[in-house]
């Protein structure tokens, strides 16, 4: 298997790389083999990064540029970027174990693809739009500003490590914050490549910085950080609760993108071959461990057999292997933690009475020795109040239901605390708008999975978040409105001052 020499990052703060006296091994999921080492940041370090980006904002070198002088070096680090997918879609393969085929195609393909969209948003958006005049009260005029917050703060996971740092890099750099960026201990590498490749295009120091530290402090002090103006989180609901709490003292600005699960809801007219390749790419690409997969699959009573037949042949052909070819279609999952839980829950949907109708274990063989590997799984009658059908177990573990009619499959879709995404598939469009009308959820697919569009929103209802990342309004996240209000009468018996001073001063005298 190839493998990059181990090389050592330091960390970015201000700048400059930093180096510290803890480090991190970062570990490829599919061999267990040490691919690089890390600094290893503490609070201080983030105390660092967080005063180097007060003073990069309050110095004005980026925050008070030209929107269209920013645009110019955002767009040049797109086209690095672009240059150097392959290198960065192989290293993210070594440290998040999707493959290589999924690496180039999503996880660093379209990272790059959502940069280059934010790099032209910062040249076209309308940061100052004036109003009409007003005679009342007084004849005057406004102008909006949206100006940039401050500081932000990045907190990112583990499963889509580039990507999910640029919804963040991409928006508030091009409205002219600076960032600080707590990329996973796990993942950092793709992050630290991309704050040397904003340097080398010209992003003044301290703008961006980069502190690989673990959670509980690091992550936890970023988001309590009283001079950090917004904070940006996405991981697990139990975490985005914890950042909510810690980012009320200063009343933080927040954004979490959090956990999902997913329904897809086959209707009876649904084109079943379609249907039966999307319910495992919605659930099983990058092996379960997308906040939006479909992990719910609702079967009307009349197809359920034959769809899970179909299912299970069409599991057998799937290739699970070594990431780094690209004819593999599952990788492993991403850390020996990440396994351990997902093994649990798949004892405990047997134990709740669920059928395993494919995989449910490890498989077996010389290749599978190293590395995190679990069977893609589906499990079959499940009922909704089955724990693998509530939590997120982010694996590739596939939960089949039952439902009786339109009405039930609704009801069982919406019964979730989560509402990231949802599907319908159907061959009478009319009918999966009207489905698609009553799921709870930021994103629902009609006949397709996994369609994140940089132009468009996403994000969750209910506990699976709050605001919204991507698309046109997504700068908004990132930027305080003013109002500029502009007196045109001139005239001081025009003011509306009487309200509280009924003798004009000249009268006075
Ligand atoms: P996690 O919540 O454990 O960790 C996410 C990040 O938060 C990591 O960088 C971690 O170090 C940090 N963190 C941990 N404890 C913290 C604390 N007390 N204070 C501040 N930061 C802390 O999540 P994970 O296991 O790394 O990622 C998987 C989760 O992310 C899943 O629930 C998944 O659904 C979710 N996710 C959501 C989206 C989305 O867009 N909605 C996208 C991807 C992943």
């Amino acid at each position: 298997m190839a493998t990059t020499s181990v090389k050592h990052y330091p960390l970015y703060i201000g700048g400059e790389t930093v180096d510290t006296d803890g480090s991190f091994e970062i570990v490829n999921p599919a061999t267990e083999e040490v691919v690089a080492t890390t600094a290893k940041g503490e609070v201080e370090h983030l105390e660092a990064a967080v005063k180097a980006a007060r003073a990069a904002f309050e110095s004005g070198v980026w925050s008070r540029k030209d929107p269209a002088e920013r645009a110019q070096v955002l767009q040049a680090i797109a086209a690095r970027l672009g240059e150097q997918v392959g290198e960065l879609a192989e290293l993210e393969t070594l440290q998040n174990g999707a493959t290589l085929r999924q690496t180039n195609g999503f996880h660093v393909g379209m990272a790059v693809g959502h940069f280059a969209y934010f790099a032209e948003v910062a040249g076209s958006y309308s940061f100052e739009t004036p109003q009409p005049t007003t005679v009342y009260p007084t004849l005057s005029q406004s102008v909006l500003r949206k100006e940039a917050i401050g500081v932000c703060g990045g907190i990112i996971p583990w499963n889509f490590p580039l990507l999910l740092a640029v919804w963040k890099l991409g928006p508030a750099l091009a409205a002219g914050n600076s960032i600080v960026i707590k990329p996973d201990e796990k993942t950092p590498l793709t992050v630290l490549e991309f704050a040397r490749i904003a340097e080398e295009c010209g992003l003044p120091a301290g703008v961006l910085s980069i502190v690989t530290g673990e959670g509980e402090t690091v992550g936890a002090r970023l988001a309590a950080h009283p001079d950090v103006d917004k904070i940006a989180f996405t991981g697990s609901t139990a975490v985005g609760r914890e950042v909510m709490k810690l980012a009320s003292d200063n009343v933080k600005r927040v954004t979490l993108e959090l956990g999902g699960k997913s329904p897809v809801v086959i209707l009876d007219d649904a084109d079943i071959d379609t249907a039966v390749d999307a319910a495992l790419f919605g659930c099983w690409m990058y092996s379960g461990q997308a906040c939006e997969s479909g992990t719910r699959l609702l079967l009307p009573d009349a197809l359920h057999d034959e769809f899970v037949a179909k299912m299970v042949e069409r599991a057998k052909t799937l290739k699970v292997g070594d990431t780094m070819d690209f004819d593999t279609d599952l990788g492993p999952v991403a850390s020996a933690e990440q396994k351990e839980r997902i093994l649990g829950y798949i004892e405990k949907g047997k134990a709740e009475g669920a059928t395993v109708a494919f995989g449910g274990g490890v498989p077996q063989g010389p290749e599978f020795e190293r590395g995190f590997w679990i069977e893609p799984t589906i499990f079959t009658d499940v009922t909704n109040d089955m724990t693998i059908a509530q939590e997120e177990i982010f694996g590739p573990v596939l939960s089949v239901i039952r439902y009786s009619d339109v009405d039930d499959a609704v009801r069982i879709a919406n019964d979730t605390i989560y509402g990231l995404a949802a599907a319908v598939w159907t061959s009478d469009n009319e009918r999966g708008l009207e489905v698609a009308g009553r799921l709870r959820a930021g994103t629902v697919w009609i006949n397709d999975a996994h369609m994140v569009n940089c132009a468009l929103p996403f994000g969750g209802y209910k506990q699976s978040g709050l605001g919204r990342e991507l698309g046109p309004d997504a700068l908004d996240a990132y930027l305080e409105v003013k109002n500029v209000h502009l007196d045109l009468s001139g005239r001081r018996d025009r003011r509306v001052y009487d309200l509280l001073l009924s003798t004009p001063a000249e009268k006075k005298a």
